[in-house]
């Protein structure tokens, strides 16, 4: 594999393209059939511990393993909410930048919310995200070890309510998705490809949350992998956006609504709107009718908004809309036909809920 270069995490098996993969097995004096095997203990079983690897030659396992697995992230905090059913973890990576994510498990489904930056540089400022800057882009790898080391620890039945899958990844963790295209776009293909190629999960189920980078998103859509596409709204007129999520200014609430409900036209997935109600800010009622106008004069059931109560950051004057506030906000968007659901903010009393990543420094 390619030595480590400065300021770039070293080269992981993660990293790699199924060929790549073969390439990189034999130019490390391996057969190419290898690939396959290394493959499947990491997707397979999420493990890249040599030891276990006992279907390799015994003498060049651990070297291998070295090469192919460097260690890429370690976790260094854990911190439980809801019974142990909610997790956030903190990982140091390798120049010390560190990221934080969330494992949540309800009855019928394990979502895992994952970074692809550490910092984020769209400086929205309600998010604590926001306030860090950008430290700079995850690589592919980092990302998906995030997602590994998931799947590692609800096979090894450590999250309450016995051995189950992880199936809902969102990228809803530090950083801005779209603002490391690459990474995402190259994680997002492991994810969905077959097992031992990659961890077989359902594109549907993996979220990609985006400020409005309107450019990539229309790069998303060319794809052909139908995830789901999030959009950090938070307001339906240019004034208060430009405000709340500043990359507006680059990209307005119209340029950003139509690149998504493109987005719905070429995938056939329904496009979620995110909206942080903040009170006294974007709560009101002629902004709960503004944003159904807008949404609906792009069509009919191609959206849903999903309204989530502010969660407080420290430092923030802003808090969480008052709950009267929040029904007659989403009663408005229904009386327009829009679908709306309010998000639960699942571990917001560990920092872990959305908008909370700070990813801060243990005590220790
Ligand atoms: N950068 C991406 C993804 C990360 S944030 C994006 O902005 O979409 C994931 C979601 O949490 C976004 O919808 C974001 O707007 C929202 N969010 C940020 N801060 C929040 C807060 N304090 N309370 C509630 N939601 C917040």
């Amino acid at each position: 594999m390619a030595p480590k270069r400065r300021g770039k995490p070293p080269k992981h098996f993660a990293d790699l393209t199924p060929e790549e993969r073969v390439a990189s097995v034999v130019e490390a004096g391996e057969p190419a059939f290898r690939a396959k095997q290394l493959a499947t203990h990491y997707f397979t079983h999420y493990t890249s511990d040599a030891a276990q690897m006992t279907d390799l030659p015994a003498k060049s396992r651990e070297a291998l393993a070295a090469t192919m697995f460097p260690q890429l992230i370690r976790p260094t905090r854990k911190l439980e909410a809801d019974g142990g059913t909610t997790v956030k973890t903190l990982w140091h990576l390798f120049d010390d930048a560190k990221v934080e994510s969330v494992l949540m498990r309800y009855p019928n489904r394990t979502t895992l919310c994952v970074s692809s930056q550490a910092g984020c540089g769209m400086a929205c400022p309600f998010c604590a995200t926001g306030q860090l800057g950008l430290t700079r882009n995850l690589s592919t790898a980092e990302i998906l070890e995030q997602v590994r080391a998931a799947f590692r620890s609800l096979a090894d039945g450590e999250i309450p309510g016995g051995v189950t899958r992880l199936n809902n990844l969102v990228f809803m963790g530090m950083g801005e998705p779209l603002a490391n295209y690459k990474a995402v776009i190259e994680t997002v293909r492991t994810l969905v490809a077959p097992q031992p190629e990659g961890l077989g999960m359902s594109a549907r189920n993996i979220t990609v949350s985006t400020v409005g980078l309107v450019p990539a998103m229309q790069k998303l859509t060319k794809e052909g992998i139908p995830v789901t596409l999030a959009l950090s709204l938070h307001a339906p007129d240019d004034d208060l956006r430009s405000e709340l999520v500043p990359i507006n200014t680059r990209w307005s609430v119209d340029e950003t609504l139509d690149a998504a409900r493109n987005y719905f036209e070429v995938t056939g997935r329904r496009v979620s709107i995110e909206y942080a109600l903040i009170k006294d800010m974007n709560d009101h009622a002629w902004r709960a009718d503004l944003l159904g106008e807008k949404l609906n004069s792009r069509g009919r059931g191609w959206v849903h908004v999903n309204p989530i109560p502010l969660n407080p950051t420290p430092g923030s004057i802003w808090t969480a809309s008052d709950r009267d506030v929040e029904d007659e906000f989403v009663a408005r968007l229904r009386g327009h036909g829009i679908p709306t659901t309010i998000r639960d903010t699942r571990g917001s009393d560990i920092d872990g809920a959305c908008g909370q990543l700070a990813a801060e420094e243990d005590d220790e």
